[in-house]
C-alpha cells in the first residue's frame, strides 16, 4: 500500500466495500462487522493505535480509539462512522455491490458513500498522522460502530449504555451526513453541514373490533377501522414548522441562487433547489407515512384486531406536539403505541469547531459556502448526544455537479467519486488539526 493519505484512502475504502457488512437487522442474517472491525483496529494498529474491541453480540462488533492531543485540559472530539451496510441486490447493480470497483472515475460498491467512504477518510488521516509524527491539537476519539442501518442498538447505543467511559471528555463529534457539496454555479459550491437531525417516533396503531363471518353485516370491523385511520395519517399535511437550522439554510441559499424567499412560503424556494429538494422539503415539518399493515387470517373471517406502523419524524422540540396531532387524526377507539422514539437533534452553527470546518472546506475549495442543514432521517449522533456532546454530520466530500447524491443513499450503482474521497482526506486532515 501508498502512504500518501489520499492514494492511500482508495485502498482503504475499496478493502472496507469488498468486507460485506449487509446489516439486515437480524443478528442470524446479519453479517461481516466483526471482519471489518478488525480490519480497522488492524491498520490502527500497525501504526502504533490500540483500540478497543466490543462485541455487542456475537458478530456485531465495535471498535474504540483515543489519539491523545496536545491539550489534555481541552474536551476530546469523537469521530464516528458505521461499519454496516443495508443490504444490495447484485442483480440491480451495474457492478457487483461488494467488489470495489473503480470504474469511470468511481469507488463503486455498498456503503461507498454510507459510510465507508469517511470510515476510509479518517482511518488515512490518523495512519497519515501516526506516520509522520503529527498530533492533534485535542484528544480524538475514534469509533466505528456496528448496526446503525437497524437503529444503532448493537452499535453506538450499546455503546453508550455500557462502555460510556470511551467517551469521557468528549464535547463535540463529527460524523455522516454532512460536508457534500451542492454545486450552484461554476464557480460557487454549497456545503452541507449537518447542525440538525429530526426525531424518530415510529409507532404502531391497533385496532379492535367485533370478529365475525365475512358473509353477515357487520358494522364493527377492525380492518375498516385500522383503513380509515392509516388513509387519514398517509393524506395529512403537518403545518410548515421553521426551525433556526432550515431557516439559516434557506437564507443562504437563496441568496445565492437569487430565489425571493417568502418566510410564509417557504416550500416555493425549496421547490426551486433541484435534487436536494426532497432532502430539504422533509424538513419543515412533521411527517408520517405508512409503512406496514397486519390484519386477519382467512378470507371469510372479520378479525377481532388489525395493526398498522406508521414512520413519523418529528421537528426538534415537536415530538409531544406530533402525538397529540397524531391521537386526534386516529381517533379515540385507535391505540398507539410507540416501537422507536428518538429525540430530534438541533445545534448552532456557530464556535470554533464550525469555523475550523469552514475554513478547511474554504482552503480546499475556495467557492465552498458552507451552510448548516437539517438531516430528514437519523444517525448515530442520536445515540452519543445523550452523553451531552454535540454532534455535527461532517464528512466532507466534493462532488460533480451532475451526480444526484441523495438518491445513492441506500440506492442502487452506490458510489464514490476518487477525486471527491481524496478531497476529502485533505479536508479531513486541515480540520483535525485545528479543531
Ligand atoms: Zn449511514
Amino acid at each position: 500500500m501508498t502512504s500518501e493519505p489520499t492514494a492511500e484512502v482508495v485502498d482503504l475504502c475499496r478493502d472496507l466495500l469488498r468486507i460485506d457488512t449487509t446489516n439486515t437487522g437480524d443478528n442470524d442474517t446479519s453479517v461481516g462487522e466483526r471482519r471489518a472491525a478488525e480490519y480497522v483496529a488492524e491498520k490502527l494498529a500497525e501504526v502504533g493505535v490500540e483500540s478497543v474491541l466490543h462485541e455487542s453480540a456475537p458478530g456485531r462488533a465495535n471498535v474504540v480509539a483515543r489519539i491523545p492531543g496536545a491539550d489534555p485540559s481541552r474536551g476530546a472530539l469523537l469521530v464516528h462512522g458505521h461499519l454496516d451496510v443495508v443490504p444490495a441486490d447484485a442483480d440491480e447493480w451495474s457492478v457487483h455491490p461488494f467488489s470495489g470497483e473503480v470504474r469511470d472515475g468511481y469507488l463503486w460498491g455498498r456503503g461507498a458513500i454510507d459510510m465507508k467512504d469517511f470510515d476510509a477518510m479518517v482511518l488515512a488521516v490518523v495512519r497519515h498522522w501516526q506516520r509522520t509524527g503529527v498530533r492533534p491539537p485535542r484528544d480524538i476519539v475514534l469509533a466505528y460502530t456496528a448496526d446503525e442501518e437497524a437503529g444503532s442498538d448493537y452499535g453506538a447505543r450499546f455503546l453508550v449504555e455500557n462502555h460510556r467511559d470511551l467517551f469521557d471528555g468528549c464535547t463535540e463529534a463529527i460524523g455522516e451526513v454532512g460536508g457534500f457539496s451542492y454545486s450552484v454555479n461554476d464557480s460557487q459550491r454549497l456545503y452541507l453541514i449537518e447542525t440538525a437531525e429530526k426525531g424518530i417516533d415510529w409507532l404502531r396503531l391497533h385496532a379492535k373490533g367485533r370478529p365475525g363471518h365475512g358473509s353477515m353485516v357487520h358494522d364493527d370491523n377492525a380492518v375498516t377501522a385500522l383503513a380509515e385511520a392509516v388513509a387519514r395519517i398517509g393524506r395529512h399535511r403537518f403545518p410548515v414548522v421553521v426551525t433556526d437550522t432550515v431557516r439559516a439554510f434557506l437564507e443562504e441559499v437563496s441568496d445565492l441562487l437569487g430565489i425571493e424567499l417568502d418566510p410564509n412560503d417557504p416550500e416555493t424556494a425549496i421547490a426551486k433547489l433541484g435534487p436536494i429538494a426532497n432532502i430539504i422539503g422533509a424538513t419543515i415539518r412533521n411527517t408520517a407515512n405508512p409503512t406496514r399493515l397486519s390484519a386477519g387470517y382467512k378470507d371469510n373471517v372479520i378479525p377481532g384486531r388489525a395493526t398498522a406502523t406508521i414512520d413519523c419524524r418529528s421537528l426538534p422540540g415537536q415530538s409531544e406536539l406530533l402525538e397529540r396531532q397524531l391521537r386526534e387524526l386516529v381517533g379515540p377507539d385507535i391505540a398507539i403505541e410507540y416501537v422507536q422514539r428518538q429525540p430530534a437533534l438541533e445545534t448552532t452553527f456557530d464556535g470554533d469547531l464550525v469555523e475550523a470546518m469552514s475554513a478547511a472546506l474554504r482552503a480546499e475549495d475556495p467557492g465552498a459556502r458552507p451552510v448548516p442543514y437539517m438531516l430528514s432521517g437519523g444517525t448515530d449522533a442520536k445515540a452519543f448526544s445523550q452523553l451531552g456532546i454535540r454532534c455535527f454530520g461532517f464528512a466532507p466530500l466534493r462532488l460533480p455537479a451532475d451526480l444526484n447524491f441523495s438518491a445513492l443513499f441506500h440506492g442502487i450503482d452506490e458510489r464514490v467519486p476518487v477525486d471527491g474521497l481524496q478531497f476529502g482526506v485533505r479536508v479531513l486532515d486541515r480540520f483535525l488539526r485545528t479543531c
